[in-house]
């Protein structure tokens, strides 16, 4: 075959990579895919739904552990990071999810592979909505890097981005034309198996099915319980009433009043929440008799340790802050008691 006909691209496994492979098997390319390891949360979930990509496509896949050479890279997108941000994929605090050097280091392995067989291209699936955040998937960057790879391959390999200028919405559409098996992708940043619906990856993906008038065949963890963050809701709300006030189509706009006031319940619900996580109960421990205060201090351990078994697992980090208060009140508590004990025992 000929060699321009012949591309490696980068199968996450993800939207973005399995409509990029379905349109270059569609314009009658020879695709040939690479995924990569990294240590990122969603790694091992993506995994997965890229090799049953590869294989619904009959394409040739190969897994590259990458993991070493990320290690000590920082962002939150990774393991070793902090939490993902809820909210819009736009938003400033999204830039705490940009992997450094991340698209750069795929593309040098993909066109080292691309020379190795005889394949004439590379194509990355960065498309206009990961301009604001990530640098490295920008018009700019896409043409320098292009210019690298022709030189770097002595002329043999160039770099091709077929989405460079359409957003998610418009990749989902060209999708959904192109039949690509959705239900098997995986979009969210979370460390979960169910996808989250509410980090900024997983909002773009509902608005981009939204907007194509279709549902999104994945299920998601917080399509009932909503929002966990008071900042997730209040994105979420300010976005949603930005869109009500130029929308003229009058279903569209009952829907996003019917979410606007979910939104504004669970906002309710988790200032609520709040509240009774803060609300002190103060106990006069003096009137305790022995038996009493003894039962007290073994309940009060066995809470210690509950929680800071939970502080050990929890994720979200706004449940830390409220878990490492409630641990601290505990621990007071408990000295109030034990003093209380002391002083008896030497009365
Ligand atoms: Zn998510």
């Amino acid at each position: 075959m000929d060699r321009r006909r012949k591309v490696v691209m980068g199968l996450s496994g993800g939207m973005d990579s399995s409509t990029m492979l379905a349109y270059l098997l569609n314009m009658g390319y020879e695709v040939y895919c690479l995924n990569f390891t990294y240590g990122s949360k969603h790694n091992k979930y993506e995994i997965k739904s890229a090799e049953l990509i590869a294989d619904h496509y009959k394409v040739p896949y190969r897994l590259i552990d990458l993991t070493a050479a990320f290690e000590g890279f920082k962002s939150n997108l990774l393991l070793s990071g902090g939490e993902i941000p809820e909210g819009h994929y736009t938003d400033e605090t999204m830039s705490k999810t940009v992997v450094p050097g991340r698209n750069t280091i795929f593309a040098s392995i993909m066109m080292g592979y691309a020379e190795s067989v005889d394949a004439g291209k590379i194509a990355l699936g960065v498309h206009q909505g990961d301009h604001a955040i990530y640098p490295d998937c920008r018009q700019d960057y896409v043409k320098a890097l292009d210019t690298l790879v022709y030189l770097a391959s002595d002329r043999k390999v160039e770099v091709i981005a077929p989405f460079l200028d359409t957003d998610k919405i418009g990749i989902c559409r060209v999708g959904l034309d192109l039949n690509v098996p959705y239900e098997l992708t995986r979009t969210c940043y979370k460390d979960q198996e169910k996808s989250c619906g509410v980090c900024g990856s997983c909002r773009e993906r509902l608005e981009a099915f939204e907007e194509n008038n279709i549902d999104d065949p994945i299920p998601y963890e917080n399509q009932e319980q909503g929002f966990q963050t008071l900042e997730g809701v209040n994105t979420a709300l300010a976005i949603l009433k930005d869109k009500i006030t130029s929308e003229t189509n009058v279903e569209r706009i009952l829907k996003y009043s019917e979410d606007i006031k979910k939104l504004e319940k669970q906002k309710l619900k988790l200032l609520d929440d709040e509240k009774t996580q803060f609300k002190s109960s103060s106990t006069d421990y003096d009137n305790f008799n022995s038996n009493r205060l003894n039962q007290e201090k073994i309940k009060l351990e066995n809470e210690l340790v509950k929680k800071t078994n939970q502080l050990d697992t929890c994720r979200k980090a706004k449940n830390r802050e409220l878990l490492k208060v409630e641990i601290n009140k505990i621990k007071t508590k408990l000295l109030e008691v034990e003093k209380i004990i002391e002083k008896r025992r030497n009365m």
